[in-house]
């Protein structure tokens, strides 16, 4: 027992000596906090505190933990089968789920590839768009356009499209392959548009469009990357851009899918469909991983009557039917409730309650869209100090530079949320 972490068990010893955290140093490791159950927007520490869940598990848990019908939903399907191969064999939980999928995501979208994580998905959907020019004779297509700020995840292809500054791009630079970047759009998602603010887009898929494979990004809220919300018009003229250049568009709603920003998904802001669009982290409602990455028959035919004869890829744990069954689950219980309202509930709340912040002389705006709210300070936090003072109020916020956001599961009551919201005030507030 020390001062600093007054509980300290045999697991955090062992978490020390063993065990790499996202993103962190085994060198100078930061004591994490043991959690031994979760239940609704609560987690259960294992020295007895519980802590409100402001972050969904990174944007996953959006019916909260331990739901019953979730649970119910794992539990049949282990009895008949956990998981078995999908080469050449297919079940029922995929195949609804792809159904359900092509059904639910804008207009267009019409085959799914089952993917173990969000970014194998984009994994996938980048090499969608290379083997579709491939495919086409047009092998010259081979680079992506994306925008700074973005982020799609950890692995090679999707890491050499993240913000080259948050991405660390300079040590990796014998390893990544290059690709184009425009400035992160400026005009906010409710700020009236200007033109300009598309214009260095618009020069470089002018330029380049004939090594342009696609452009990726994260439709309207750049998360990871900056937590910015921009403008849908923004969106809507880089649609239309590429259909001018021919260039294909990847939608990655990995975060933003499934109601997070007020509409089912992102795109629909703008009433666009993307070529191909990556789904992943709410798609099992936070119960396990699986991501999915749909396309165009265009692209699907595109890629399969080239060279190949068929898409190059295929996971060995493909369309786990364990979690399909739980996704579908999951999709099903949000569209049984007016989860549009429910999401306009949160956004209400957290548009009246955060416009206190900016008082505070350490913050330097707040901003809200759907279920995620931002407060954005003057400078850096140093999350492990941070963090201690949020467990003491009894929430679980984890901050990142200079963001300190919050995107509850949608379960959360307005008087949880309310009760968040105090805690990081006070946390916020405090002298140092
Ligand atoms: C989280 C995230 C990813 C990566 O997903 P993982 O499951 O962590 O691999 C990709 N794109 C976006 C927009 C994300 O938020």
């Amino acid at each position: 027992m020390t001062a600093d972490n007054p509980y300290q068990s045999e697991i955090l010893s062992k978490d020390q000596e063993f065990v790499w955290h996202p993103y962190s140093s085994l060198s100078d490791p930061i004591p994490a906090y043991e959690v031994v159950s979760a239940e609704g927007v609560n987690l259960q520490l294992a020295d007895g505190r519980q802590l409100i869940d402001a972050m969904s598990s990174w944007w996953c848990a959006i019916h909260g933990y331990n739901h019953p019908v979730l649970n119910a939903a794992a539990k049949q399907q282990i009895d008949s089968m956990s998981h078995v191969m999908f080469g050449g064999i297919t079940h029922a939980p995929a195949v609804n789920l792809c159904e359900k999928l092509v059904n639910l995501t804008p207009l267009g979208l019409s085959k799914v590839f089952l993917a173990d994580s969000g970014s194998v998905s984009v994994e996938v959907a980048i090499k969608m768009a290379f083997q579709y020019w491939i495919s086409q004779g047009q092998a010259d297509k081979n680079k992506l356009l994306s925008l700074r700020g973005g982020y799609h995840g950890d692995t090679f292809a999707a890491m050499s499209v993240c913000d080259p500054v948050n991405g660390m791009h300079h040590i990796f630079e014998k390893v990544l392959p290059q690709h184009y970047f425009a400035p992160a759009p400026q005009i906010a998602f409710d700020q009236a548009w200007d033109d300009r603010d598309i214009a260095d887009f618009k020069s470089i898929i002018e330029t380049h469009h004939k090594q342009l494979a696609a452009v990726i990004l994260e439709p309207i809220v750049q998360g990871a990357g900056g937590m910015r919300f921009y403008s849908p018009e923004y969106l809507r003229q880089v649609r239309a851009l590429c259909d001018q250049h021919h260039v294909l568009l990847i939608a990655d709603e990995i975060a933003t899918g499934f109601g997070r920003t007020g509409k089912l998904f992102a795109c629909e802001w703008s009433q666009i469909s993307p070529d191909i669009m990556c789904l992943g982290k709410s798609l099992t409602g936070g119960y396990m991983t699986l991501a999915a990455t749909l396309c165009t028959e265009e692209v699907s035919r595109g890629i399969c009557e080239g060279e190949a004869g068929c898409f190059m890829h295929g996971p060995t744990f493909m369309g786990n039917p364990l979690a399909c069954a739980v996704a579908n689950a999951s999709i099903d219980l949000l569209l049984s409730q007016d989860w549009s309202a429910n999401i306009q509930r949160i956004e209400n709340t957290l548009a009246t309650e955060l416009p206190a912040f900016n008082q505070l002389r350490t913050v330097a705006n707040t901003r809200v869209l759907g279920a995620i709210g931002v407060i954005e300070m003057k400078e850096p936090v140093n999350v492990a100090q941070i963090q201690k003072k949020f467990v003491a109020q009894g929430i679980w916020v984890r901050p990142f530079g200079k963001l300190v956001y919050i995107m509850p599961p949608f379960i959360i009551t307005n008087q949880q949320l309310k009760q968040l919201i105090q805690g990081i005030y006070k946390v916020l507030s405090a002298p140092d």
